[in-house]
């Protein structure tokens, strides 16, 4: 048999914001990353790739 090798994927921040536009750096320090933009588009959410944040438009 396989060994098991579950991650735990319940370390996902998230954060409502109030633009469908958004910037995120990971915020800062050690944990952070360059900071980019990022667009919602159609969508009311987004992820960031660097740090897996979820932004949610708050309505
Ligand atoms: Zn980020």
């Amino acid at each position: 048999m396989s060994s098991p090798d579950k991650k735990n994927y319940h370390s996902q921040v998230s954060e409502t914001v109030k633009s469908k536009k958004v910037s995120c750096n990971g915020g800062g320090g050690a944990l952070g990353h360059p900071k980019i933009y990022l667009d919602m588009g159609k969508e009311n959410q987004i992820i960031c790739p660097y740090c897996s944040k979820i932004f949610i438009l708050e309505l």
